[in-house]
């Protein structure tokens, strides 16, 4: 691998850690949950995090899995998620998915245990996309511990996404997918402000939810890189200014070649973000 390559990759890892962390202080992601991103390179790879809290990760916490779900390389004494199948599944059903976020968050739990539908009741809620289908690991399975483990289950919970961008998960929590990091962790928080919303008018009034053109339109304004990019710089100053942006990868043989650490990583991966949408 040329150090180009190498530094891209370890951008990569930040930026990762990065978008982690985002999620996480903005109370979406908590002890549990994650976010993978697909191998920029090699399709058939993802990264992913060890097993660790969404805000704790840093870019030495990465590493890489085949779309199986098994780790390209890991040291013996390093845990693993239990649900990296939604990951590995999502990657093999979907080829136009390259990152996802799996999360438990609790303003879009009330619609995974009751009849009351998701709906887009704001622009921004506009990425959740038109339908937002729910999967009931019952139907498959039966009663299990609702962890998604097996690629059986993970096969049938990528099956019930489709071609949708979130599958709601009854009785445990919410997978958001998405063309590239930036565009899932703008659908993953704003998808759960638009969830807090519609609860909060449903105590005051009738909701009118968006109409399927509105969310089309909003859809494709919202994730145009102007607003994708904003967001993103937003989020990533107030986790900076929480002191808890992520420390740089460790000197490990991959990032020793790194002439120049990361900077103003938000702005570098809204640039790749734009190379890889100008090049479908
Ligand atoms: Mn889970």
């Amino acid at each position: 691998m040329g150090s180009n390559a190498l530094a891209d990759l370890a951008a990569l890892k930040y930026d990762l850690a990065l978008a982690n962390r985002m999620v996480a202080h903005e109370g979406v992601l908590d002890a549990f949950g994650h976010i993978s991103i697909r191998h920029p390179e090699k399709p058939d790879r993802y990264f992913l995090s060890c097993s660790r809290s969404p805000e704790l990760v840093t870019p030495a916490d990465i590493y890489e899995f085949d779309l199986e779900s098994q780790p390209v390389s890991v040291p013996a004494d390093v845990k693993l998620y239990g649900e990296r199948v939604i990951h590995g599944c999502i990657y093999q059903a979907r080829r136009d998915v390259h990152a996802v976020v799996h999360h438990h968050s609790g303003s879009m739990l009330p619609f995974c245990f009751t009849d009351r539908k998701l709906v887009a009741v704001y622009h921004l809620g506009a990425s959740m996309g038109v339908e937002v289908p729910v999967w009931d690991m019952r139907d498959d399975f039966g009663e299990t511990n609702l962890i998604v483990k097996t690629p059986e289950e993970g096969r049938s919970l990528a099956t019930a996404l489709g071609p949708n961008w979130i599958v709601l998960m009854r009785r445990h929590g919410v997978t958001v997918a998405g063309r590239t990091l930036p565009e899932v962790v703008f659908r993953s928080i704003w998808a759960a402000r638009n969830a807090e919303y519609l609860l909060r008018g449903s105590e005051i009034g009738n909701v009118t939810p968006l109409s399927r053109s509105e969310i089309e339109q909003a859809e494709a304004y919202n994730l145009a890189p102007g607003p994708l990019g904003r967001s993103f710089e937003y989020w990533t100053r107030r986790l900076e200014k929480a002191g808890e942006l992520p420390p740089k990868g460790k000197p490990r043989a991959e990032a020793r070649s790194v002439k120049k650490p990361a900077t103003r990583a938000g702005v570098k991966t809204l640039a790749r973000a734009k190379r890889k949408s100008s090049r479908r």
